[in-house]
């Protein structure tokens, strides 16, 4: 189907068809009835006969159901079209969700490279949180984070800023075992952060951004290779 036969939705209306003077029991129990037109005045579904004011398309598939106050004729290709317009608008819908989808995935790729670019990490790190799992509450971004969830750099070797030292495997910002930090899922330290996206996420800790930037000042190293 083309774009102008899915958005042009004008497909015929159902037309009205004649019981006779009382509705047959029998008649609501055929139905729906789908077959064939053989005559243009009428639909003849097994020991009835439904009269039809507009003329019918002889040879053309139709369905005949009731709706609430009348018995109704509509024929398949129509209702094959209406269905394919519904089809063509919902692909339209989620090729367009998915375009969103990789826009906002490339921004915030364009945004990781441009952060550690401007800001590198002079040491072997990870993006990490500290494990407070939101389950599914309002705030959850469906990861079992909350949508507020704090990023923080993971040194992945020892470091030291001026007075400040840390281990391998701490958060820059406070050792992970002064904080108490649960590790219940065991992910620490895996990058799990870098997700399948391709890119790491930018640290999103205040006090892990000082200390970064207090360590450019003080030291020449490269940036280690993200
Ligand atoms: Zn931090």
């Amino acid at each position: 189907m083309n774009q102008t036969s899915a958005q042009n939705q004008s497909v015929a209306s159902p037309i009205g068809l004649n019981p006779g003077p009382f509705i047959n029991p029998f008649l609501l129990r055929a139905l729906p009835f789908t077959g064939v037109v053989e005559e243009a005045d009428c639909i003849r579904i097994p020991g009835l006969v439904l009269t039809s004011g507009t003329p019918l398309r002889i040879g053309e598939r139709v369905r005949v159901w009731a709706s609430q106050f009348s018995i109704e004729l509509e024929y398949m290709a129509d209702i094959e079209e209406r269905q394919q317009a519904r089809q063509w608008v919902a692909d339209e819908m989620k090729r367009l969700e998915e375009s969103r989808i990789a826009r906002a995935l490339d921004a915030r790729r364009v945004a990781s490279e441009q952060f550690y670019a401007r800001q590198p990490v002079p040491f072997k790190f990870s993006i990490e949180v500290k494990e407070r799992l939101s389950g599914l509450s309002a705030s959850s971004n469906g990861d079992g984070f909350s949508r507020s969830t704090v990023y923080h750099i993971f040194t992945q070797q020892a470091v030291t800023i001026g007075r400040i030292s840390r281990k391998e495997h701490d958060f820059l910002c406070s050792p992970a075992v002064a904080n108490s930090a649960a590790n219940w899922s065991g992910s620490l330290g895996n990058d799990n952060h870098r997700e399948n996206t391709g890119f790491v996420r930018i640290p999103t800790c205040k006090r892990c951004l000082q200390l970064l930037q207090q360590l450019s000042k003080t030291t020449k190293a490269a940036s280690y290779p993200l």
